[in-house]
């Protein structure tokens, strides 16, 4: 049977079972995949150079014949090796070239035979091992003066086209049993294989953006004949990833945009009333959020957005408004908080604005009978504010009428709770959503693993706020800081530390909480030292918290859960233990606990020992307070992880295109827009149709 793209691995010849299962390793279960597994970085062997003309240093690939091949077993430490040298030569000169334990090799190196031979130049006079060319008489190729360890070696092919060498070279992510030399044969074998797939991108796409056509670009971004070509195949390839992506992304979008929602309308009036009643000013980027919030529930179709702030930075306030819109027009508004904390405190701040009576809670630490009350008004005809945690989640919460859904601290909440959510309201219509969420997300990101969100930013901060000073501060120096905390909580200031570990751990240098709770409590004998950290029950944890707060304790030792729930403006003082080992993203929000009232507010980091000074990401957080800054740079440095939502969007997957590609990104979601206008359910475009179905196995285009 001819082989095709969709063919198994183990039908190419030459590939058993054995073979296959290390393929597998590297997810090659097909030919398709094989075509499809691009390599990492490629080496420019395209330079060949005479022998002579060599220099050292560079990466050449030289043509030459045999001129005398020894090998000799020998060790090294215990095991044995066997040593191959060889020496190649053109008109212009000789080449010393070793290789090790390529057994087979020697045989196939008879006198004369012809080669490529690719890699570093190096200079010979330092090696002693290249004792087997001595001068020859008359005077031509005389001792080499050049050698190359281990090159690439292949032998001249009939049709002129070689493989290993002599051009630019793909290589490939490895595996025991799967080397580069491998998958380049079988990749260049089954090439061909590639006339089968269709042209899916529209013309007018690839005219207006030069992309190459799919088979230019599978073949050359394998087996490139220049750099530029190369430069040009990688770029269709990446504008396919991420213009797949869009689309799946943007005909979510649309099938969200089809349900209906309750549509709020706008009232400025009852608007102006409750922004009156805040003992502040709103600051210009809450009023832009607040009015897109709103034009957006005015509609009915629903919203889906998501407010990103730094903490500190008035989100509640900016939730107040459409909360209090939504239950003048008789509509029931549920408030998801991450913890219960913060679900009091909600509950408590909205029931200021909103009435007391048309606020409640909901939390697990109420009685049955509590909850009961609560669940039974949710299912009434009442316009309720109903403020709770992971309880509002359960299975027997309905709710009659629910026009607007906020989820606070958005990436607390699992795929699966966000699932829940759809189903809390019983009407037929679908509620709005907002989310909200204090990690900024770095623009690139909002546009991909983000693209079927609308975005609302709060780039500023309320006026009035001092700027947290933040310092690096080396074990040698930790005195002088302790003096300077002293001070601060001899005057009554409160402060937190943060360690990694709850427990002390003898594998690690790491200080843990207990640790440091108790080094504290020495430093400060007359200050009183609580501890917060995930082993503790919840009740304990309320209680620490609550003293926190209450000022009753005045250190607060914690591990990484201080994060949320906290918010005491009198603390002003955040020492992070270990600081090297944790993200920025993470120490941002750190730092957020503090820096929350009109007093100066003091960060410290203590790396855990001196080499934290060149910290990276050390640094970055004591130039700039600025969170979108912040996450640019932690994408930069780490890539996108878990914490940007990135693995659960289909664009953690991405082979060949980059999450930090803004310009690319754009193009993809332009392009996408473009065509799902034109085309909206895709039928003229069957391919690019199934493709993204492929993606997206939620998609049916009805
Ligand atoms: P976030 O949820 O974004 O972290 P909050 O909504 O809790 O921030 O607001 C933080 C603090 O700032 C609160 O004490 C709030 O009353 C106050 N605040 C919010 N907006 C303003 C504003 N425009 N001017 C002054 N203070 C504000
Ligand atoms: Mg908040």
């Amino acid at each position: 049977m001819p082989l095709k793209l969709s063919s198994l691995v183990t039908e190419i010849n030459r590939i058993g079972s054995s073979k296959a299962k290390y393929l597998d390793k590297l997810g090659i279960t097909h030919i398709r995949d094989l075509l499809y597994t691009f390599p990492r970085r490629y080496d420019d062997f395209s330079c060949i150079t005479p022998i002579g003309k060599l220099k050292a240093g560079e990466t050449r690939t030289v043509r030459g014949r045999v001129k005398q091949c020894n090998s000799k077993w020998g060790f090294s430490g215990k095991r044995r090796l066997l040593r191959i040298f060889v020496d190649i030569e053109d008109e212009s000169g000789v080449l010393a070239v070793t290789w090790f334990n390529l057994r087979f090799l020697p045989q196939q190196l008879w006198q004369g035979r012809e080669l490529f031979v690719a890699g570093k130049v190096e200079d010979t006079d330092k090696q002693k091992d290249f004792t087997n060319s001595k001068q020859q008489k008359g005077g031509k190729p005389l001792s080499p003066c050049f050698r190359m360890r281990s090159p690439v070696m292949e032998f001249i092919s009939t049709n002129d086209d070689q493989t290993h060498t002599a051009r630019i070279t793909p290589v490939y992510a490895e595996t025991y049993g799967v080397s580069s030399r491998f998958l380049r044969y079988n990749v260049k074998n089954m090439l061909p294989l590639i006339m089968a797939i269709p042209e899916y991108l529209p013309s007018d796409i690839r005219k207006r953006n030069k992309l190459l056509g799919i088979h230019q670009a599978i073949k050359a971004s394998h087996f490139p004949d220049t750099s530029s070509q190369l430069k040009k195949a990688q770029r269709r390839l990446k504008f396919d990833e991420l213009f797949f992506l869009q689309l799946s992304a943007l005909v979510r979008r649309r099938q969200q945009e089809q349900r209906k929602a309750i549509a709020v309308p706008l009232n400025k009036g009852k608007q102006k009333k409750i922004t009156s009643q805040l003992p502040f000013t709103l600051t210009k980027a809450q009023q832009t959020a607040i009015d897109e919030v709103l034009q957006d529930m005015q509609k009915s179709t629903p919203m889906n957005r998501l407010l990103q702030g730094d903490v500190g930075s008035g989100k509640s306030a900016v939730a107040l408004i459409p909360a209090f819109l939504a239950l003048k027009a008789g509509h029931t508004v549920i408030y998801l908080a991450p913890t219960e904390v913060l679900a009091r405190q909600q509950a408590e701040s909205f029931g200021k604005f909103l009435g007391k009576k048309n606020v409640a809670l909901l939390i697990g630490a109420m009685t049955e009978k509590e909850k009961k009350e609560i669940k039974n008004r949710l299912s009434s005809k009442e316009a309720l504010c109903v403020v709770g945690t992971h309880a509002l989640l359960q299975a027997d919460v309905f709710v009659k009428k629910c026009a607007l859904v906020i989820v606070d601290e958005q990436h607390r909440f699992g795929v699966k709770q966000r699932h829940a959510l759809q189903t809390i309201a019983t009407q037929k219509e679908v509620p709005h959503l907002l989310s909200m969420t204090a990690t900024p997300i770095p623009r690139t990101l909002n546009l991909t693993v983000y693209g079927d969100l609308d975005i609302s930013v709060l780039n500023e901060m309320p006026p009035g706020r001092m700027p947290i000073k933040t310092n690096i501060v080396l074990p040698k120096d930790r005195d002088s800081a302790v003096l300077h905390i002293i001070e601060e909580l001899h005057r009554g200031k409160q402060a937190y530390a943060i360690a990694p570990l709850v427990e002390k751990s003898d594998k690690l240098e790491v200080k843990s909480a207990k640790e440091t709770a108790e080094e504290m409590q020495k430093l400060f004998p007359d200050v009183a030292v609580g501890l917060l950290h995930g082993k503790m029950s919840s009740e304990e944890k309320g209680q620490a918290i609550r003293n926190f707060n209450a000022g009753a304790l005045q250190l607060l030792v914690a591990t990484a859960i201080v994060e949320v729930g906290i918010d005491v403006p009198n603390a002003t003082i955040m020492i992070i233990e270990g600081a090297e080992r944790f993200g920025l993203a993470q120490l941002h929000q750190f730092r957020g606990r503090i820096g929350r009232g009109e007093h100066q507010s003091y960060c410290y980091l203590f790396p855990t020992n001196d080499s934290g000074i060149n910290n990276q990401r050390l640094k970055t957080l004591v130039d700039t307070t600025d969170g979108f800054k912040i996450a640019e740079e932690d994408l930069k440095l780490r890539g996108p992880g878990e914490l940007y939502g990135v693995d659960q969007s289909g664009f953690g997957n991405l082979k060949v295109a980059s999450l930090l590609d803004y310009d690319m990104i754009k193009l993809a979601r332009s392009e996408a827009e473009k065509l799902l206008k034109k085309d909206p359910k895709l039928n003229k475009h069957s391919v690019l149709r199934r493709k993204v179905e492929q993606k997206n196995l939620h998609t049916h285009f009805e």
